[in-house]
């Protein structure tokens, strides 16, 4: 039997069920995909539930307003995959009348939609025979070809996926997709791999060689980046002070405090800070409440966050900023920090009445 018909007969009898897999509706699927982006299954389940209970069709989400969307996704990170995905449903709507691609090369012209994710919509919901690559299907086919080129060089995505369209069933593309990524997120693991119950074992040279282990290869990784943020929650009479962030930077078009980015986060608050305080609160006096510090991981960055909060004495004007209460701050997409500090803070808020 060839790869692909021992792939599928595996598939049949062990497919992972997901409410994405009971529909072949592209706007359902693509929406998973882009979910799954970044994103662990058990993580991206609840936001595909979220998003298909309030937006059920893609012209509802298109019409939605951007900080829906974005409040919708928060917590999952990587919110430039919100905001393409917005802009992507927005121009389906108008601009294709609400006909959602059905070819690989138009799927690709979306916003946010790069080879993989087109070739898995295609291949899905159309049957194009594109092969669909991602982190598992380096990793079982590393293995079993035994592939020693870096999988995240331009050589090793060309071979990578050359190799995997000419291996795609050109019956079942779709199918054959998702059986490569079903064995190797629940067989070929990227650590003990179940070699034992694999329907490719007679084939896999890594497995035979034992170096399982030692595929598939990967250049380092760039440095990761530190940064020290630290921002100021100014309230004043249960209003707090906040920005829509704008700049080409993380967290673009969620909503923040005012920030000071420096070289090193403390405690107490320096002639910096001071002064980045008194820019928003002019010559009032104020008091420092608390300061609360945070860790945050990004792909490429740590980020290493103060917050600050602080009680302005007397009334203070908005100078650019925006001024909401507890309840439309909950409302506003922020960044995972500040929707930990803000429940801390309300919760104590609360208590005290
Ligand atoms: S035999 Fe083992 S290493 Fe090879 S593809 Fe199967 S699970 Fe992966």
């Amino acid at each position: 039997m060839n790869f692909s018909s021992q792939l599928l007969q595996w598939y049949r009898n062990n497919r992972r069920d997901f409410p994405w897999r009971r529909t072949k509706n592209p706007y359902k699927i693509w929406l998973s995909e882009i979910i799954l982006q970044q994103t662990r299954t058990s993580q991206g389940l609840s936001y595909y539930t979220k998003f298909t209970d309030k937006f059920p069709t893609l012209r509802d989400l298109a019409t939605a307003k951007e900080e829906k969307v974005l409040k919708l996704w928060q917590g999952l990170g990587y919110y430039s995959r919100a905001r393409n995905l917005h802009a992507s449903a927005k121009y389906i709507h108008q601009e294709l009348k609400g006909v959602f691609p059905n070819r690989y090369n138009n799927l690709i012209r979306l916003k946010g939609v790069g080879p993989y994710t087109a070739a898995a919509v295609s291949s899905i919901c159309f049957k194009e025979v594109k092969a669909a690559v991602d982190g598992n299907v380096y990793r079982v086919l590393s293995r079993v070809f035994n592939i020693e080129t870096a999988i995240n060089s331009t050589e090793g995505i060309k071979i990578f996926q050359k190799l995997a369209d000419e291996l795609i069933c050109h019956k079942e593309p779709g199918d054959y997709n998702q059986a490569l990524m079903d064995l190797g997120a629940t067989i070929c693991k990227a650590k003990n791999p179940i070699c034992d119950v694999c329907p490719l074992q007679s084939k896999c040279i890594a497995r035979e060689q034992k170096i399982a282990d030692k595929r598939p290869v990967k250049t380092k990784k760039s440095k990761i980046k530190n940064r020290f943020l630290n921002y100021f929650c100014v309230e004043y009479e249960k209003q707090f002070f906040m920005k829509k962030r704008t700049e080409n930077d993380i967290w673009k078009k969620l909503y923040d405090f005012p920030l000071k980015e420096v070289d090193c986060v403390t405690e107490e608050l320096k002639q910096g800070d001071i002064e980045v305080i008194q820019s928003i609160i002019g010559e009032n006096t104020f008091t420092l409440q608390k300061t609360r510090q945070y860790e945050h991981k990004l792909s490429h960055q740590k980020l290493h966050i103060n917050i600050y909060y602080i009680k302005s004495h007397t009334k203070i004007r908005k100078n650019g900023f925006i001024k909401v209460n507890q309840h439309e701050a909950m409302k506003f997409p922020v960044p995972k920090p500040i929707e930990k500090f803000f429940k801390e803070l309300f919760k104590g808020l609360d208590n005290k009445g």
